[in-house]
């Protein structure tokens, strides 16, 4: 089996597996209580917030433990939703990932105005259209770092700047971004910033959200004093401490990986390219390495997804949490795709263990499939 479906998720590094064991079955206290047999697991927690601080240029209590990019997503937006009391507006982009645009259509019905800003046909949202957008209303800003569809990377930087002139909070979903390109959240200059461990060779099921000090934001969940009274919930030790290391191993080697999956995208890219092959690659230039969207006129994505996994490959056709739906996805039709290239679309996602032997045969495959099909 071929795995080209690292967007959706990745396989956990044995490093991170080996970190995380001793929190199983020895160390497996409840960080909250006082005595000594606890100290270890608080001492571990500390250590993962550092490392995951130091990763991303931010400070240890500015690192809240939660489930999954999808809690982080949605502490942002209804967190600063209801610090405001429902009052004021939210800006996002149509092309988020639904755990921030459900949350948004969520706070909207309760009578929050959202505005949602249109993206280019590279998928990236314009300077002026937030400039436009936003006014003395605006509680919050709230762009995606990176597509998890076509990989197309934003302005995060200038996007953040914009906000901030209005006195406005900015928050990006850096779910697929994190432990893949360098965010520096000092750099940036944004408030918050969501991340999920199982995109970056940590397990499924912690992530954790960066919230600069001083933000205003109501708790995600009530109950006890964990993570600075701000995230209740015992903690995840084991877990953080997968997430930790699994996002230190990435960051280190992050240069050398991207060298990899570039030379693993030609290899597919020119084998399509060599056959003559009518497609279209979704996305801006700026992307994320190792997300290959391509669009072919006259096919079906689900047919297409289906005989290369007959071929024994995982790909998606358009974000994981769409892969039941036949539709055009809300982010295919953001970018204007025509509607014969759109309906045609696969996304292969290559990771770190992907290896050239792999990259000849998706690329072999490919061609063959889509050569062969009448
Ligand atoms: N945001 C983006 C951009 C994603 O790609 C995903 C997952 O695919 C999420 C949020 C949700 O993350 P999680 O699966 O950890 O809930």
């Amino acid at each position: 089996m071929i795995y080209a479906d690292n967007a959706a998720t990745t396989k956990v590094d044995i490093d991170v597996f080996e970190a995380m064991k001793p929190y199983f079955m020895v160390s497996y206290c409840n960080a909250s209580e006082p005595y000594k047999f606890a100290r270890e697991g608080k001492k571990a927690l500390k250590k993962a917030r550092e490392t995951i601080a130091n990763c991303i240029n931010a400070e240890p209590e500015e690192i809240y433990f939660t489930s999954c990019g999808t809690e982080s997503d949605n502490w942002a937006i209804k967190g600063i939703a209801l610090a405001n009391k429902l009052q004021g507006k939210i800006i996002t982009s149509v092309i988020e990932h639904h755990a921030v645009l459900h949350a948004c259509k969520a706070m909207e019905q309760l009578g929050l105005q959202v505005e949602y800003l249109p993206v280019d046909k590279k998928g990236v949202v314009s300077l002026s259209s937030l400039r436009n957008a936003i006014d003395d209303k605006t509680k919050l800003v709230s762009i995606m770092t990176a597509n998890n569809e076509i990989g197309s990377i934003q302005e995060i930087k200038q996007l953040a700047d914009i906000a901030h002139s209005k006195g406005t909070l900015f928050h990006t979903d850096a779910v697929q971004a994190i432990g893949h390109i360098p965010l520096d959240v000092k750099y940036l200059g944004v408030d918050m910033l969501s991340a999920s461990g199982h995109k970056f060779n940590a397990p499924k099921g912690i992530g954790f959200m960066y919230i600069k000090k001083g933000t205003n934001i109501i708790p995600f969940m009530h109950g006890g004093a964990q993570e600075y009274k701000l995230r209740a919930g015992t903690e995840n030790v084991a877990f953080a401490i997968g997430m930790a290391k699994a996002l230190e191993l990435n960051c280190h080697r992050m240069h050398q990986t991207e060298q990899h999956l570039l030379n693993l995208e030609s290899i597919i890219l020119n084998k399509l390219d060599t056959a003559n092959i009518d497609y279209i690659r979704n996305g801006a230039v700026k992307r994320t390495p190792g997300n290959i969207s391509l669009s072919f006129k006259g096919f079906e994505g689900e047919a297409l997804l289906h005989r290369l996994d007959l071929k024994g490959i995982c790909v998606s056709t358009g974000s994981a949490c769409d892969s039941q739906n036949t539709q055009i996805s809300h982010v295919l039709k953001a970018i204007g795709l025509e509607e014969g290239y759109a309906l045609g679309t696969i996304r292969i996602s290559l990771g770190r263990y992907n290896t050239f032997d792999e990259a000849d045969y998706i690329g072999d495959t490919l061609v063959n499939i889509i050569k062969n099909r009448k």
